[in-house]
């Protein structure tokens, strides 16, 4: 039997071969040279984005977007036959296997780089030893020593816990095992997860029901884009349910359905799947982390700025830091901590800046999203301080359809100046229009700066540097 791991010591054990994980070992590897190893416990590499998050999610949004493509194909005048139902079970299985390649890739990366890749259940033993469990079932286990070790161990997605039934749910894990689409589906949740599966389901067909705790989806950014989505997502068909406070039971019938009871007395919902996205937890439980003495607030390890937890030689990054959960931010933060650490001497105050990190909701349409909302910017500037623009418009594309889609921009800027601190927008294209802006606003850019790049016609971004 091959040994757990190739060496009994390293200069950087990396635990968790995610998004963050694997953007530090690369680096300290390949860049400074550092004996390095990445273990990970799900044999697969890749983390949450790769195998049941970013990647399978926008290849699911992809389809979701060609069914409306077809859709709108016939108000563009083309003769559409009947295609037939979307093959949801071939398109899983295609899907799989592209994430199978991508594992492939993930793991030949590592050799290049020179990272050791360690199939194991990792804990801490102390501030510089882990002990690795083997996943293959035998009981075989070794401790190896690190100089420095760093947690990259992700999250989970959260169940509720105080109702009866609610392990008949999936949550978005157990989205990407569907092997058939459910005629009726009831997602739990108002973020990102909820938003993007809601909208790829009813593309694709289902029959959408999403409760909400609130009035509107997306709480958490502009109420412009809270708004506008919310509206249109009733326009599209997704049943919208405001102000659930929580199921009373879930109960599943002879014929395999669900039915969701709320309130005492009320018609239960029913429905083929239930699907929580209610919030991801960190994955800390198992790691050991009060036995050496780490600083956690509901599981939620605590750092510093450069991602120093409170022991010596001991890092965290990612979504076990609940501070921004995503991808590019869990590699970027990755990077430049073992820039840091194994650098040259001007790195060593390298760090991620968390402020300005621009996002994209896969929504439909899309939304993007980067730096202050406007309640956001009028409580720490003040009213008189913050001056906003904004447009609401149908984009050319829906010229020749009737059922049109929003198209929303918004501008918060402030001070003499108007810097733009923060920068919202929904309409179709907004995921690739985002990023541009975001170097923009990282500069500092202010209005003046957008109004001086010359528009770009015909396109909706042209209504970003055209606003008055
Ligand atoms: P992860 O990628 O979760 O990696 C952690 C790894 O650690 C896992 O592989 C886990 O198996 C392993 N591990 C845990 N404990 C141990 C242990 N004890 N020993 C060994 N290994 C262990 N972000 C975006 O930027 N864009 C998107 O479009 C996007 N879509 C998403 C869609 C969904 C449905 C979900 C759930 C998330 C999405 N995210 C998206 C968020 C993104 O996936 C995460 O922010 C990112 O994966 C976090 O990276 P990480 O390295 O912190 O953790
Ligand atoms: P989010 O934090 O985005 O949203 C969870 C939502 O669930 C909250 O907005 C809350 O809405 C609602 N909620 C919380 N508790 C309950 C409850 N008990 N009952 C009903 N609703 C509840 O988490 P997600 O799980 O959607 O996603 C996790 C993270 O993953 C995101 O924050 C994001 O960082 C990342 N992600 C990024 C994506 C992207 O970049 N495109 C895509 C998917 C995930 P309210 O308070 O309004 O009730």
């Amino acid at each position: 039997m091959a040994p757990i791991s190739n060496s009994e010591e390293y200069d950087f054990l990396v635990i968790g071969g995610g998004s963050g994980g694997l953007g530090a070992a690369r680096r300290a590897a390949s860049r400074y040279g550092q004996k390095v190893a990445i273990v990970e416990r799900s044999g697969r590499l890749g983390g949450t984005c790769v195998n049941v998050g970013c990647v399978p999610k926008k290849v699911c949004w992809n389809a979701a977007s060609i069914a409306e493509t077809l859709h709108d194909a016939v108000g563009y005048g083309f003769k559409i036959e009947q295609t037939g139902p979307f093959d949801w079970t071939s398109f899983k299985h295609k899907r799989d296997a592209y994430i199978t390649r991508l594992n492939g890739i993930y793991e030949r990366n590592l050799v290049k780089d020179r990272v050791e890749y360690i199939s194991a259940d990792a804990s801490l033993v102390s501030s510089n030893e882990v002990l690795l469990a083997a996943i293959d079932g035998s009981n075989e286990s070794k401790t190896v020593k690190a100089k420095k070790i760093l947690i990259a161990t992700g999250g989970y997605p959260d169940v509720p816990n105080n109702i009866e039934g609610s392990e008949l749910g999936i949550t978005s894990d157990g989205f990407f095992d569907l092997e058939a689409l459910p005629q009726r589906v009831a997602l739990v949740g108002a973020g990102y997860i909820a938003v993007e599966l809601a909208g790829i389901f009813n593309a694709l067909g289902s029959e959408t029901h999403l409760l909400i705790r609130g009035e509107t989806v997306l709480r958490k950014f502009d109420p412009m884009i809270q708004d506008t989505l919310t509206e249109h997502y009733g326009k599209l068909g997704i049943k919208i349910h405001k102000n659930y406070v929580g199921f009373r039971k879930i109960e599943k019938t002879g014929s395999g359905s669900l039915l969701l009871h709320e309130e005492v007395g009320s018609t239960p919902l029913e429905v083929d799947t239930l699907l929580w996205a209610i919030g991801r937890k960190p994955q800390t439980s198992s790691l050991g982390l009060d036995k050496i003495g780490i600083n956690t607030r509901n599981g939620v390890i605590q750092v510093d700025d450069y991602q120093n937890t409170n022991v010596d030689g001991v890092y965290a990054l990612g979504d076990v830091c609940g501070k921004v959960e995503l991808t590019p931010v869990a590699i970027a933060a990755g990077r430049r901590l073992a820039d840091r650490l194994f650098g040259p001497a001007e790195f060593s105050t390298k760090r991620l800046n968390y402020e300005n990190v621009p996002s994209v909701v896969f929504a439909h349409p899309e939304i993007g999203s980067i730096g202050l909302t406007e309640p956001e910017a009028r409580s720490k500037y003040g009213d008189s301080n913050v001056k906003i623009y904004k447009t609401s418009f149908i984009a050319m594309y829906y010229a020749m359809l009737e059922n049109k889609g929003p198209t929303s921009y918004k501008l918060v800027c402030v001070g003499a100046e108007e810097r733009v601190v923060g920068l919202h927008i929904i309409g179709l294209g907004s995921a690739e229009m985002l990023q541009g802006f975001g170097v923009a606003i990282k500069m500092g850019a202010t209005k003046a700066d957008f109004d001086s790049c010359v528009a770009i016609h015909p396109t909706s971004a042209e209504e970003l540097v055209t606003m008055v």
